[in-house]
């Protein structure tokens, strides 16, 4: 029994938040973990902007659904659902998540959730647990899958390194070099042969 775990933004998506800071043309909305490593003070400040423009929870959910996931993006988690129970390990947001996750057909999400007041104003965030992308492996182990992991990013070499087969999928330079023992591939048809090699199962293309 195998499961395929996979990042979302960067992977399957473009990084929400600099994608919506491009759509409302919000520069400040730009700033990421390079700028502001304390996360919680970044999400503070992500959340402030939010309000001072007086963005609502339904507004960004309105300019987030003007999104489009990556090229490809729905038909490869198609064909990896055909051979592989699919769930999606993020950092991300549900109520942020979702117009996106609807135009992939709703795979299983775990990720954090957003606070909302009786106004719809986003006041706070919670996040489910720490290092919720291993955390999350660990626990599939525990029932005795067989975890793919695939991401692009440094807060998923946990998931990598935990799970039975690491994959970097448009991962930049300097990650790859970090992690050598990870096969690193740029295209979802390479994508696709990864998780192939990476399975114990006989599948084809
Ligand atoms: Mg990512």
């Amino acid at each position: 029994m195998e499961i395929a775990c996979l990042d979302l933004e960067g992977v399957l998506v473009p990084e929400i938040w600099i994608a919506f800071a491009e759509k409302t043309g919000i520069e400040e909305l730009k700033a990421t973990t390079r700028d502001i490593p304390d996360y919680d003070v970044l999400m503070k400040q992500r959340l402030s902007i939010l309000d001072k423009h007086g963005l609502k929870l339904s507004d960004i959910q309105e300019v987030i659904a003007t999104l489009k996931p990556l090229d490809g993006a729905v038909e490869f988690v198609n064909w990896l659902r055909e051979r592989f129970q699919v769930v999606i390990l993020s950092d991300t947001f549900y109520e942020f998540s979702q117009p996106l996750m609807r135009q992939l057909g709703f795979p299983t999400l775990l990720c954090h959730r957003l606070i909302t007041d009786e106004n719809d104003r986003v006041v706070d965030y919670q996040l489910r647990q720490k290092d919720p992308k291993r955390q999350s492996v660990i626990a599939l182990k525990s029932i005795y899958y067989r975890i793919i992991a695939a991401g692009d990013s440094y807060n998923d070499t946990t998931m990598l390194s935990e799970a039975h087969a690491g994959i970097l999928f448009h991962a930049p330079d300097n990650v790859i070099q970090e992690f050598p023992q990870f096969p690193a591939v740029h295209t979802f048809e390479d994508l696709k042969k990864e998780f192939i090699k990476a399975s114990n199962r006989e599948l084809a293309l």
